[in-house]
């Protein structure tokens, strides 16, 4: 079992998509769970919208919602052909879900609407990508992954509840993969108790992929973004940044912790914890090495 996960920049756009296909064709084997984030900067704008709602500022809030739900239907549309009714369907119930939301007033504390609203953008980008995997012949099954990660309430910084999460994994997730070889979900979210959902943190869907890595006893994870790998400093600021091609969990922590956005911080322990290693590849080239980020021995 491996675990793949594709960030905001790699599936920003159609051509990212197809990438995204290509390179999953041809890199991974064997059983494959993929945690997905939202599309380009799509957490960003529902950001928007849940502050719009909650200053009752209603119409600009649906509008801006409208906007992303264009967006996806536009890239859905383009991508989609006989998967394309289906799909829609599914991203219709997502929708409606926002709508009826943004249409009451807001009496509940602000950090619970942000989760209700943003948690939209992984389901979004998930659906779509199933699908179009589904019609290229990638057959895979997409799950909800706030069926699986129970977390307690405290929304926008959620924190896992383990036991729970192991058990509805081995119920409810590990199953799938007798029927296909590739698992498709969400980064970032799970839900509570109620099931209402949750966000883990910013940038959270690294530590998702993470989480199953370790839940799953996986063999290795591997983080597909849009640099060679984990460099020097960040090349877009530094661009004489080199690569370090091999680091250990140590490394990456103290690199993680000292700011370098490459990494949710969380990310590491999970994977520590049960000695998985985790590659960080290039989205753009496949074919360059990457890091390595394992035991030094
Ligand atoms: P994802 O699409 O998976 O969410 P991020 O955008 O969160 O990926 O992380 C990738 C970005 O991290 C790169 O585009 C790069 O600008 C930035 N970055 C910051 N520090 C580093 C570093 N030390 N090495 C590589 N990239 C870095
Ligand atoms: N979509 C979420 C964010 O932008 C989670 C992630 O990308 O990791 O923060
Ligand atoms: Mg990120």
């Amino acid at each position: 079992m491996k675990v793949y996960k594709f960030g905001g920049a790699s599936i920003r756009d159609i051509e990212r998509i197809k990438q995204m296909a290509v390179i999953t064709r041809s890199t991974s084997s064997g059983k494959t769970l993929i945690v997905i984030s939202a599309m380009g900067k799509t957490t960003n704008a529902l950001e928007k919208v849940a502050e719009a709602f909650y200053d009752k500022r209603r119409e600009e809030a649906i509008t801006l919602f409208n906007t992303i739900k264009e967006q996806h239907l536009t890239i859905a549309r383009e991508l989609l052909i006989k998967e394309y009714p289906q799909a829609a369907e599914h991203l219709s119930g997502f929708f409606t879900e926002i709508e009826w939301l943004l249409h009451d007033n807001p009496v509940q504390e602000y950090d619970y609407y942000y989760d209700q609203v943003v948690c939209i953008g992984e389901m979004l980008s998930s659906a779509i990508i199933s699908a179009y995997f589904n019609q290229e012949g990638i057959m895979n099954k997409w799950v909800d992954v706030r069926d699986i990660l129970r977390t307690n309430d405290t929304f926008r910084e959620a924190v896992i509840d383990w036991d729970i999460s192991l058990q509805r994994t081995a119920d409810t997730l590990k199953p799938l993969f007798g029927e296909t070889d590739i698992v498709i979900t969400q980064g970032f979210i799970g839900s509570t108790d109620e099931n209402e959902s949750t966000t883990l943190g910013r940038e959270g869907s690294d530590y998702t992929a993470a989480v199953f890595a370790n839940m799953l006893g996986a063999e290795s994870i591997t983080l597909w973004k849009d640099v060679a790998g984990v460099m020097s400093a960040d090349p877009r600021e530094f661009p004489e940044a080199v690569l370090l091609k091999e680091l250990t969990y140590q490394e990456m922590t103290e690199i993680a912790y000292n700011g370098a956005k490459i990494i949710h911080p969380k990310t590491i322990k999970p994977l520590q914890d049960k000695n998985i290693p985790m590659y960080v590849k290039c989205f753009l080239d496949h074919s360059l090495p990457g890091t390595i980020i394992k035991n030094n021995n």
